[in-house]
């Protein structure tokens, strides 16, 4: 997963998360709440992102959604997500 350097500056640029649409901060790709739930070597690649390259940001976006699917998934199957 490769990012333009567009595609880059506009995530960038965007006011809200891509993940849970919480306010974030210009620069960095995810909100501060969702940053939070990230390990901190995996928070790098996705904090100032216009200075970084299209790949690592990509990479990292993509790492970050892996470890929200894998950690998170038993939230919603334990009572966190609604019953089906
Ligand atoms: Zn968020």
């Amino acid at each position: 997963m490769h990012m333009t350097k567009d595609e880059v500056n506009g995530l960038a640029k965007r006011r809200n998360c891509p993940r849970c649409d919480l306010d974030k901060t210009v620069g960095n790709a995810l909100c501060r709440r969702c940053r939070a739930k990230l390990p901190p070597h995996m928070r790098l690649g996705i904090e100032n992102i216009p200075s970084k390259d299209g790949g690592v940001v990509g990479s990292a976006l993509r790492a970050a959604a892996n470890y929200f699917n894998v950690h998170f998934a038993s939230v919603r199957k334990f009572g966190g997500g609604k019953k089906r």
